[in-house]
């Protein structure tokens, strides 16, 4: 099954509203019109992004998705802070990433904390974007590969092949992820492969649909090499998605 590409921008806690229509104005002003025939673009954007966005790619008819760097596990109620998935999916978000490591590691969000959260996002009808990767520890032991099945077994236990099928997982390897260190492509194919081979095992009629991402210092210098492997279908990218140029060179390597 062919799968469109999908490059997602992480724009983390960078680019407030205002800076946000610049960013996504350039870039889609630049893209050449049939890019978007072969490549999905998102970005993922801070809370107080996404209503001007959803303003601007609905005002413009731009052809570009978004979404959130993060879903509340519950579905409403006394929960101060917390952004529901209803109340993304009322803004016009498409995914939500979740349990991206930094996550994991300043807000202590532990598998079954991810596990909740993409249950929330597939009940709201948004897609999760699924974080996993190990370590550089982790990795010198060896037991990457055990780490990053568990993780993903973890997030996606119990869903049926329909919900798998809406899922999106991106492979970032911590120790690649705003180091400036990329995994190599065969180092990234290696555990992609692996990736659809779970989930082959897990919903054996939607695996070969199931998008799964890079993630780690992916940049417009690197970005061919990886998503040429044949298990790789897009990035999720942090820094070089700030700059709207760079971000456009990642996209175009894509398509
Ligand atoms: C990320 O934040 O998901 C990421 C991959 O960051 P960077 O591209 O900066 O390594």
């Amino acid at each position: 099954m062919a799968r469109t590409p999908l490059i997602a921008g992480n724009w983390k806690m960078n680019l407030d509203h205002v800076e946000a229509i610049g960013s996504v104005q350039k870039f889609a002003f630049s893209l050449p019109k049939d890019y978007y025939e072969k490549v999905d673009v998102a970005y993922m954007v801070p809370f107080t992004d996404i209503r001007t966005i959803q303003t601007l790619v609905e005002g413009d008819k731009l052809q570009v998705t978004y979404g959130a760097q993060d879903i509340s596990k519950h579905e409403s109620g006394a929960f101060t802070g917390e952004v529901s998935g209803k109340m993304l999916a009322k803004l016009g978000c498409s995914y939500v990433v979740i349990g991206h490591s930094e996550r994991r590691e300043h807000h202590a969000e532990t598998d079954a904390v991810v596990h909740l959260k993409v249950k929330a996002a597939l009940a709201a009808g948004l897609a999760p974007i699924v974080c996993v990767g190990e370590s550089s520890e982790t990795r010198a032991a060896g037991e990457h590969l055990a780490f990053v099945t568990r993780q993903v077994a973890a997030a996606l236990e119990g869903l049926s092949a329909e919900e798998l099928a809406h899922a999106v997982i991106a492979y970032e390897p911590v120790w690649a992820i705003g180091t400036g260190k990329t995994a190599t492509p065969d180092q990234a194919q290696a555990v992609h492969a692996l990736l659809r081979a779970q989930l082959h095992h897990a919903a054996s009629e939607h695996a070969a649909g199931i998008r799964i991402l890079y993630g780690g210092s992916m940049n417009a210098a690197n970005a061919a090499e990886l998503l040429a492997q044949p298990d790789i279908d897009g990035g999720l990218i942090g820094g070089a998605a700030l700059k709207a140029a760079d971000f456009l060179k990642i996209v175009a390597a894509a398509a």
